[in-house]
């Protein structure tokens, strides 16, 4: 068995877990394997396996690999779950079964459009900025509820659910509840939230989906082709915001 296959194994024992003691139904949670970076060779075993749901977050990526993994295997589920640019609305509607990150007007008139045009129904979530990062894509929270009723009233869209990323420096449980309460007044039945470090919380504030890449597949290769100026000021941005004291 493959390293790969064994941690997905795990990672479902886990959410079964969580999910029993929140008094849940396992069945209720659905795992999105996030194979972001990961070549075709690391994602046919989890596939051969009986994995069908996986995340990829940019669209030229996930063009180059999943054509010929659906072709195997046509029930694959695959989301969305990287920021949509609209000019490729058309080809994330031609490639993805779920788009997990409509976050504003022209995104959701876009693959309104597309879905159209293309007679393709997509499952929509809508990304909610739970922690208001400037730098992270997404809703405000004050805006989610009037947002969710436009892209249904004004654009024609059925949105399934909420998604959110916490801060990666705080306690991610207010954030999931936010999304759960938003989700409420939305109207809306699913939620995907969690990743590989926070998860198993996640499923405890109601998850419905998790999307979970490196505990899974491993950790993500480095991308090789970021410019080093690029990296070395994505450094110094990710300087913490107050000096380390020595002693
Ligand atoms: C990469 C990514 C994940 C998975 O992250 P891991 O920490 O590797 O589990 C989940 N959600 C989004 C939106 C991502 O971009």
């Amino acid at each position: 068995m493959s390293d790969a296959i064994a941690r997905l194994l795990d990672v479902r024992a886990r959410i079964a877990a969580c999910a029993a003691e929140s008094g849940r139904d396992a069945g209720d949670v659905r795992l999105v394997a996030v194979s972001k970076t990961h070549p075709i060779d690391a994602i046919r075993p989890l596939l051969e396996a009986g994995h069908r749901i996986f995340g990829e977050n940019r669209v030229q990526e996930a063009a180059a690999k999943f054509p010929a993994l659906r072709e195997d295997h046509p029930d694959l589920e695959l989301h969305l779950i990287g920021p949509l640019q609209s000019n490729k609305a058309g080809d994330a509607v031609a490639l993805f079964d779920v788009i997990e990150t409509v976050d504003r007007e022209k995104i959701a008139r876009e693959l309104a459009r597309e879905m159209e045009r293309q007679q393709r129904r997509l499952r929509l979530y809508v990304q909610v900025n739970t922690g208001e990062e400037p730098q992270k894509a997404g809703i405000a929270p004050g805006d989610a509820v009037a947002f969710v009723e436009r892209c249904r009233s004004v654009h024609g869209l059925a949105i399934e659910g909420l998604m959110c990323i916490p801060p990666a420096d705080e306690n991610p449980g207010p954030h999931f509840a936010l999304l759960r309460q938003l989700a409420r007044e939305c109207r809306v039945e699913r939620l995907s939230m969690g990743m590989s470090g926070d998860y198993e919380i996640a499923v405890a504030f109601g998850a419905t989906s998790v999307r979970v890449g490196s505990a899974i597949f491993g950790h993500r290769p480095a991308l090789p082709s970021v410019p080093r100026e690029t990296r070395l000021s994505h450094a110094v941005a990710t300087l913490p915001a107050r000096p380390i004291s020595l002693r």
